[in-house]
């Protein structure tokens, strides 16, 4: 028996199946994401038209047998299409980086409704904002990682494991961070800026954190190589996991 499911979703990629089919990934509000088989989505004259193309979102009607992962599409009506965001390189670009790291860090046909409204806000403020992009991004993975479980605790300090507001830490490594008592041998030098960066990210919804003059461009470069540097670790874990 199949189900027959009404939901709204986001599409991260789609991919050729052959000549006249495509199969698309879509991040819906309800069921998570899935992978839907679209008959005919590469003809001139589908019913799809461009429904299907990244970023856009659409509202969707499938079919669903029970413990299978793919879909089979039946509608997809456009709502928002950003196709000016793709036809810029680098929104293009980072656009796609938010889509792969959505389907590296959230489970398949696992339903995440703030992971959902944070990417789906992200690339309305990105196509509304190209120039924000690091700024965009620096919020959405910080955001993303959060959401996910596998960003580090910065209420507690990972040497002396004590709960301590952020004012008292003076470290932010990609595993944690290291509270001023415990980081007295590194007086001198210390993190307060991106300290202070961390609680305006995760203190303001996307709107007011985009218009805060406090972040500088060297402030988000380093905000978000700390980022990658847990996403490569999360990534690495995973993979000699998979491989032993
Ligand atoms: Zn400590």
């Amino acid at each position: 028996m199949s189900k027959y499911i009404q939901t709204e979703g986001i599409v991260l990629r789609n991919y050729s199946l052959s000549d006249s089919d495509k199969i698309a990934v879509i991040f819906t509000r309800e069921y998570g994401i899935i992978r839907g088989y679209a008959n005919g989505a590469r003809k001139l004259k589908s019913k799809f038209g461009s429904s299907l193309e990244p970023f856009t979102i659409v509202s969707l009607q499938y079919r669903i047998k029970e413990h299978n992962e793919l879909a089979r599409l039946e509608r997809a009506e456009l709502t928002a299409s950003h196709f000016a965001l793709a036809s810029e390189r680098e929104s293009f670009e980072t656009a796609t980086y938010w889509c792969e790291l959505v389907l590296e860090f959230l489970p398949v046909m696992m339903s995440d409704e703030r992971v959902f409204r944070l990417l789906i806000n992200s690339i309305k403020l990105l196509a509304r904002q190209p120039k924000a992009e690091n700024k965009l991004s620096c919020y959405f993975v910080i955001w993303l990682l959060k959401l996910t479980g596998f960003f580090p605790s910065i209420t507690y300090c990972r040497i002396c494991k004590k709960r301590k507001s952020l004012k008292e830490m003076a470290f932010f490594t990609f595993s944690g961070v290291i509270c001023s008592d415990c980081a007295v041998e590194n007086k001198g030098v210390n993190d307060k800026v991106l300290l202070e960066s961390l609680h305006r990210i995760v203190t303001s919804p996307p709107e007011t954190f985009i218009s805060d003059t406090y972040f500088t461009e060297e402030t988000l470069l380093l905000l978000n190589r700390r980022c990658e540097r847990i996403i490569k670790n999360v990534i690495e874990e995973r993979y000699q996991k998979f491989a032993s």
